[in-house]
C-alpha cells in the first residue's frame, strides 16, 4: 500500500461494505490539525458517512468507550439516512470560542470573529487561575461593554473553588452571562448554583449522564448545553430539550462542517433559542472538508447543509493506522447496536 496521501474509504476494500445498514456507504476517515490545543487535542479526527439523506459525521473523542460512542453513531446515521426536522429559523446566533490561550491571542480571536458573545475556556490543566482572569479581562476589552461572556470550566473545580473563582471571574468579565459545568457532579453544581448569582449551565452532567434529567430534579442548572452527537441525533436532542424544559444552548463537539450542520439543524428546530449557540468552532480547525465552512457572519451562521469537497476530503486524509483504528471503532459500535 502506498503512502497515506488521501482520504481512504474505510470499508471500500471489505466485502459487504453496505453492512452499516440503511444504504450508508462511503465511510471516509478525516484528520485535521487544530489551530490551538483544545480539550487536550491537537488533531481532530472522525468518519464521514454518506446515505440517502446526505452526509453524517461520526467523531467521538477517544476517551469515549464503545457504549458511549453508540449515541454518536446514531447521530451520524440519522444525518445520513433520515435527515432532520424542518427548521423554524434560518440563522443561528453563535459565540466565538476562546481556547485557553494567552490574553493577546484571546483578544484577537474575539475581535476577528465578529461575534457579540464569547465563550472562554477556563480551568485548563497546568494553568494558573491568574491566566483565566487575564484571558477574561482581555476578552471583555475586545468585546466592548455590550458583548456577552460565558466561561466553561469542564467540571474542573470543587465547590469552594468554584464559588470563589466564579465571583472573581464575574468581576473580571464585568458580568458573566453564565458559567458552564463549574464542577463535575450534579450535587456540586446545585451547591454552587445556590451560592452564586451567576447562571449555571450543565454540559457534561447532561451528555455523559445515565440520567440527564437529574440536573432538573436537583435544581442544579439554569441552562442546558445540548450536543447532537453525544445525545444520539437531532431528534433525540429535541426530545430531551422538551423533557428538560430549560433554555438550550446548542454546542458542537468540535466537528467538521459536516457534523456542525447537525448542530445547526437542532438549533434551527428548537421552539425557543434565547442564547447564542456554541457552533462557531469550524474556526478552530486548520482546514475543513467543505468548500464553504459553517462560519459566522456578523455573529450568526446561516442554516444550511454543505457537502464535502472531494479535494478537501483528500487533503484531510488520515494515515493507515488512524484509518484502521476508526474501522475497528465502527465495527465495535455497529455490533453493539445490532446486539441491542
Ligand atoms: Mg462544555
Amino acid at each position: 500500500m502506498g503512502p497515506a496521501t488521501g482520504a481512504r474509504r474505510v470499508a471500500a476494500e471489505e466485502p459487504g461494505r453496505d453492512n452499516y445498514g440503511g444504504g450508508v456507504t462511503t465511510p471516509t476517515v478525516f484528520s485535521v490539525p487544530l489551530r490551538s490545543r483544545f480539550r487536550g487535542l491537537t488533531v481532530r479526527e472522525g468518519v464521514l458517512l454518506q446515505g440517502a439523506a446526505g452526509w453524517g459525521e461520526f467523531s467521538p473523542f477517544w476517551d469515549y468507550d464503545d457504549a458511549e460512542s453508540l449515541a454518536w453513531w446514531r447521530a451520524a446515521r440519522e444525518a445520513a439516512e433520515t435527515g432532520w426536522p424542518d427548521p423554524v429559523r434560518m440563522s443561528i446566533p453563535v459565540n466565538v470560542t476562546v481556547p485557553a490561550v494567552g490574553p493577546e491571542l484571546a483578544a484577537r480571536i474575539v475581535a476577528e470573529s465578529g461575534c457579540g458573545t464569547a465563550k472562554v475556556k477556563v480551568a485548563e490543566a497546568g494553568q494558573e487561575f491568574s491566566e483565566d482572569l487575564a484571558r477574561v479581562t482581555a476578552v471583555r476589552r475586545a468585546l466592548g461593554k455590550r458583548g456577552r461572556i460565558r466561561v466553561d470550566a469542564n467540571g474542573a473545580w470543587d465547590v469552594p473553588t468554584a464559588i470563589e473563582r466564579i465571583r472573581r471571574l464575574d468581576r473580571a468579565a464585568r458580568g458573566l452571562e453564565y458559567v458552564e459545568q463549574p464542577c463535575r457532579t450534579v450535587a456540586d453544581l446545585a451547591a454552587v448554583r445556590r451560592a452564586v448569582d451567576v447562571l449555571i449551565a450543565a454540559d457534561e452532567s447532561i451528555r455523559r449522564s445515565e440520567d440527564p434529567l437529574e440536573v432538573v430534579r436537583a435544581e442544579a442548572a439554569d441552562i442546558a448545553i445540548l450536543k447532537v452527537q453525544p445525545l444520539g441525533g437531532v431528534r433525540a436532542a429535541l426530545e430531551l430539550a422538551e423533557r428538560l424544559a430549560l433554555p438550550v444552548v446548542v454546542s458542537s463537539a468540535l466537528e467538521s462542517s459536516i457534523g456542525l450542520a447537525a448542530g445547526l439543524a437542532l438549533a434551527a428546530a428548537l421552539p425557543e433559542l434565547p442564547y447564542a449557540c456554541g457552533l462557531a468552532t469550524a474556526a478552530l480547525l486548520e482546514r475543513d472538508v467543505v468548500a464553504e465552512p459553517l462560519l459566522p457572519v456578523d455573529g450568526e451562521i446561516a442554516v444550511r447543509r454543505p457537502e464535502p469537497e472531494p479535494r478537501l476530503l483528500a487533503a484531510a486524509g488520515a494515515d493507515e493506522g488512524v484509518i484502521a483504528s476508526w474501522r475497528e471503532r465502527i465495527a465495535a459500535v455497529s455490533s453493539l447496536e445490532a446486539s441491542r
